[in-house]
């Protein structure tokens, strides 16, 4: 059946729940997919048929709190309060705080086994608690709590010398608080662990699109009456997982909706009183 339109508006996400069109993504290999199931692309082959020129497709919302063997996911607030985040090897191979949590779950990816184990106090464990995915991993046995660097190197098969020279070592500083770093000094026994891994919740490249939100002509040109937004659309994180910013998948979900319904309803004229 056919239908006309004035105008046709492409909503329907991205490709991160298609395993084959997830290999495109040369960043996510191996990565665990915490997305929904109806992220196919079927608006991007759609645009894509009708000519539609798309970009960034290897960008995507990454993430490096995922929980393995649970599908849950660690509050990404506590690196920035402070957390420690160490290899298997029990060694700190990041600044914590200086990430994102896409880019977060690049270097994670990055190590050998692609997979480090986050620790830290009851300072950050109160604030990290408020959240509802925290309290889901909770529910799941995902983290555990240690009197110990005997008993946290134990529980979380880490070598017990490399992870006391670390903690050793460590100052939680909290940029949450203040960006410039307010330094809480070492971390405080009972402490939470949890192991952590890398994951894809959504991606961030599809259909190129104008300011106002019209499909554009990979020859050039917007392609009339088609629009697009949300994850079907090109969004604002560059070309790959490192430049999510919390809110990106959000912000072009709600802006271009926004911008694209005003701009269809702007000839009905103002709704009636
Ligand atoms: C676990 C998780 C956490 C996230 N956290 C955040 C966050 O904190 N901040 C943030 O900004 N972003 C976050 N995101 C990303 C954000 O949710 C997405 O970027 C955003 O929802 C995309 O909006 P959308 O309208 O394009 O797609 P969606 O919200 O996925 O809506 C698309 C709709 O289209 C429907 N659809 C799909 N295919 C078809 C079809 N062929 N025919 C008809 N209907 C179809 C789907 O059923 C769905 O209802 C998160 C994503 C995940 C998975």
């Amino acid at each position: 059946m056919a239908v006309r339109a004035r105008a046709v508006v492409l909503a329907a996400d991205g490709f991160a729940a298609s395993r084959d069109a997830r290999r495109a993504l040369p960043d996510a290999r191996g990565a665990f997919y915490g997305g929904v199931s109806t992220s196919t692309g079927d608006a991007i082959t759609w645009g894509v048929g009708l000519g539609a020129a798309v970009r960034n497709m290897g960008a995507f919302l990454g993430h490096g709190m995922v929980v393995p063997g649970h599908g849950t996911r660690l509050n990404p607030v506590l690196p920035f309060l402070g957390a420690l985040l160490v290899g298997t090897d029990g060694r700190r191979f990041a600044d914590e705080k200086a990430q994102g949590y896409s880019k977060l779950g690049r270097l994670i990816a990055a190590r050998p086994d692609g997979r480090a184990v986050l620790v830290w106090d009851e300072r950050m464990h109160g604030i990290a608690m408020r959240s509802e995915l925290m309290r889901e991993s909770a529910a799941a046995g995902a983290f555990s709590r240690h009197d110990t660097p005997a008993g946290l190197a134990a529980s979380l098969g880490l070598p017990p010398d490399a992870l006391a020279a670390t903690l050793g070592g460590f100052r939680a500083v909290s940029v949450a608080q203040d960006p410039r770093g307010v330094d809480h000094g070492p971390l405080r026994f009972p402490l939470y662990a949890g192991r952590v891994t890398h994951g894809v919740l959504t991606t961030q490249g599809g259909l190129l699109v104008d300011e106002t939100g019209r499909v554009l002509h990979r020859d050039g040109g917007a392609i009339g009456g088609l629009y697009a937004g949300g994850g079907s659309a090109c969004g604002v994180s560059g070309p790959s997982a490192e430049g999510y910013s919390s809110g990106n998948g959000l912000l072009t979900a709600l802006g271009f909706g926004w911008i694209i319904g005003d701009r269809l309803a702007a000839p009905l004229g103002p709704p009636a009183a």
